[in-house]
């Protein structure tokens, strides 16, 4: 498929060809996103105003817009200057009046002639105990009563344009819409009792009183956002299922002399997701899985697993981490445990250079590594694997669509395994990751106690410090986080952290306390997080580079300092940094004193579970989704009307539909595959127009 529908060109024109619509309110608009008449479309009113005639303006709120018929009484012209001109007028039951802080006072008189009867509709406020309008919005003879809209919808505004431009611009816009065809289920489409594309858009442009028409309009038009979003997933699904792929299953060698060596058994929860992956490795087409686990839960042993089962069919499998240190992490739990099977396990980072790169890259690419560690540059364009089967990508949430479906050129239909320790709500994973399968681990390791939470003001600092010291000095280990001040301030944070470490130094003694942050020498970071791993050092005095993955099981306190600062989802991995042993644990959110309702309410929410599903389904509620997972960063696409918060329901519906019309139609090539198509283009979502089979 190669070009935008012709029906589609009127409203991707740009912006001032619109009547009404000047260079001027064009540049405006952008602040806002919209350069398109299309954009306008989608962009809806929040509210109406309604101007239906009322018998008077006795009762009305005040800032309530109220049109009502007035006899004219008498004009007060300003006595002095900086006077209003004010205007007494008389409904069917009281007397109110009109005031006007400019014009002149002959031009006022003309409009509102004493003793005639006048339509005027405006806001009403009340001032001194007295009911008044000041310049009503319509002022016309009782004839002329037609010209006034009944409702009026209101717009999201930008400096620069007034509702009336909005207004008109938006009704322009209007008129360019087409009849599409429907992309919608018809079944679904009757059940819900949704308008055609074009009325929908026409109703949710112009909401009335009760506003159902406009609401069940703009449902429509939630779901085709949804379903444009859920198809490019769907479509990057379908390809990927059909890439050809290749059936691994192991013969279970490696994987048994590593669970002979594990001091524990695994899970229910991990015995189950390791069983949905060999399966669906062992079938002839690509994996293409998430799995998700709260902190803690133990996904690392569920990806070694798979990677040990690529191993044994004869192939290679790779892991990345977001960060050096986690990678470093890996290689040192998992070493062991590889030896103990005797599989050879390598890691490679941005700091391999030179010689030793070359050397670890000759023997990846002879098949010497069966197992590659590492961050990014495990998947540069220059390592080259003899036969990678599997890899695996670790809390990487930050991964789009497009980045999943390159992970796999690596090697010949490489199946993918996506792990995230983020707790999506249900809504988000759909959205986000709606082309996958997915396993879950939903329990954690047994004999886990829960983490005492508290909150404490930083007037207490003293005090915890005292505490901590009580505490090493039974053998314990703390984590003491310091926050990000802004991106832009990287250097005060880091400084921050610092003037933290040489005061917990002071207070605890030099040797105890150590420190990592992200603008050390990697070798100084590394050596300090093996000191504290190894419990030469008992407190770890960190920025959130510790946030992921960090896997030390004997510490078990954790002080977050500023805690208010931080998203709940960062709080709750952070928290989940300790608890990860038997022993006994406790969590301190260390705050300022003057904190605002919500965000004591959020610390609360923290305090209140360790659940993370539920901390983050509050996050949503609390924050909206753009803000759970930076929207660019997430590689979902910008909603100009679904809200996945508010509209998980919407998003199953669009997600089975979508699925259930790529299975019968994989190529869009039916009617309302083509109309599908259509709704891509409208959707620009450009991603999944090129995964369409051109034809
Ligand atoms: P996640 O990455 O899901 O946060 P990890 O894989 O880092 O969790 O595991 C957390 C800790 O639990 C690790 O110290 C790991 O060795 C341990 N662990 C994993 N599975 C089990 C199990 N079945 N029983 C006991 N401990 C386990
Ligand atoms: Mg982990």
């Amino acid at each position: 498929m190669s070009s935008r529908p012709e029906i589609l060109f009127p409203l991707f024109a740009e912006i001032d060809s619109l009547r009404g619509v000047g260079p001027k309110v064009a540049k405006a608009l952008s602040a806002i996103d919209v350069s398109r008449p299309r954009d306008l479309l989608f962009t809806l009113p929040h509210s109406v105003v309604d101007r239906r005639k009322r018998e008077t303006v006795k009762g009305a709120r005040p800032s309530q817009i109220v049109t009502v018929e007035a006899t004219i009484n008498r004009h007060w012209l300003p006595g002095k200057r900086g006077q209003p001109h004010r205007v007494e007028v008389a409904d069917s039951q009281t007397v109110f009046t009109l005031v006007f802080f400019r014009g002149d006072a002959q031009y006022l008189q003309e409009l509102l002639p004493t003793g005639q009867r006048r339509i005027v509709s405006g806001k009403i406020d009340i001032y001194d105990g007295r009911i008044q309008m000041a310049h009503p919005d319509y002022a016309l003879p009782v004839g002329g009563a037609e010209d006034i809209p009944e409702f009026e919808p209101l717009y999201p505004l930008t400096a620069g344009v007034s509702q009336k431009v909005m207004r008109k611009a938006a009704a322009a816009a209007l008129e360019r819409a087409a009849d599409l065809d429907e992309w919608i289920d018809p079944g679904q489409k009757a059940k819900a009792g949704w308008p055609d594309w074009r009325e929908a858009l026409a109703r949710a442009h112009a909401p009335d009183g009760e506003g159902t028409q406009a609401q069940i309009a703009r449902q429509r038009l939630v779901y085709d956002e949804l379903m444009a979003h859920q198809l490019t997933l769907g479509l990057a699904r379908t390809k990927m299922r059909r890439s050809a792929g290749r059936s691994t299953a192991g013969d279970r060698r490696f994987r048994d002399k590593v669970f002979a060596a594990l001091p524990f058994a695994p899970t229910v929860a991990q015995s189950r997701a390791m069983a949905e992956i060999e399966a669906d490795m062992a079938e002839g087409r690509r994996m293409n899985r998430l799995l998700q686990g709260d902190v803690g839960s133990g996904k690392t042993l569920v990806a070694f697993n798979a990677l040990l089962a690529g191993v044994e069919a004869g192939g290679q499998g790779a892991l990345m981490a977001p960060t050096g240190i986690l990678a470093r992490q890996h290689h040192a739990t998992l070493l062991p445990l590889a030896q103990a099977a005797g599989v050879s396990i390598e890691i490679l980072t941005s700091q391999d250079r030179g010689a030793a790169r070359k050397r670890k890259l000759e023997a990846l690419a002879e098949g010497g590594i069966d197992i590659l560690l590492g961050t990014q540059a495990v998947f540069q364009d220059d390592v080259a694997f003899a036969d990678l089967r599997v890899a695996v990508v670790d809390e990487q949430h930050r991964f789009g669509v497009q980045q999943r479906l390159e992970l796999g050129r690596k090697g010949a239909g490489v199946d993918v395994l996506v792990m995230t320790a983020t707790p999506i709500p249900r809504s988000m994973a759909l959205a986000q990751f709606g082309d996958m399968d997915v396993s879950v681990l939903n329990e954690k390791p047994p004999g886990r106690r829960p983490i005492k939470t508290a909150i404490i003001g930083m007037d207490s600092l003293e005090k915890v410090i005292a505490r901590l010291r009580e505490a090493i000095a039974e053998g314990r280990q703390a984590y003491w986080v310091c926050p990000l001040v802004e991106e832009s301030e990287a250097l005060k944070t880091f400084a921050n952290a610092e003037a933290r470490h040489a005061a917990l130094r002071d207070a605890l003694g030099a040797d105890a306390v150590g420190l990592v942050h992200g603008q050390m020498p990697v070798e100084e970071r590394d050596a300090a997080m093996e000191a504290f791993r190894e419990g030469r050092t008992s407190v770890l005095v960190a920025t959130t580079v510790i946030e992921v993955g960090m896997d030390v099981a004997a510490a078990s306190i954790i002080v977050i300092e500023s805690a208010e600062r931080f998203g709940l989802a960062q709080l709750h991995q952070l928290r989940g940094r300790v608890g990860r042993a038997d022993a006994e644990s406790s969590c301190v959110l260390l705050c300022g004193q003057t904190l605002s309702g919500t965000a004591k309410r959020r610390l609360e929410t923290i305090r209140g579970t360790e659940d993370g599903f539920k901390i983050a389904e509050e996050d949503l509620r609390t924050r909206g989704s753009g803000d759970l997972i930076g929207t660019v960063q997430s590689g979902l696409p910008k909603f100009r009307i679904a809200d996945l918060a508010a509209n998980g329901d919407l998003l199953d519906i669009a997600q089975s539909d979508a699925r259930t019309l790529l299975h019968n139609d994989p190529d869009l090539e039916s009617k309302r595959g083509r109309a599908a198509r259509t709704l891509l283009w409208l959707m620009e979502r450009d991603q999944a127009i090129r995964l369409i089979k051109v034809g």
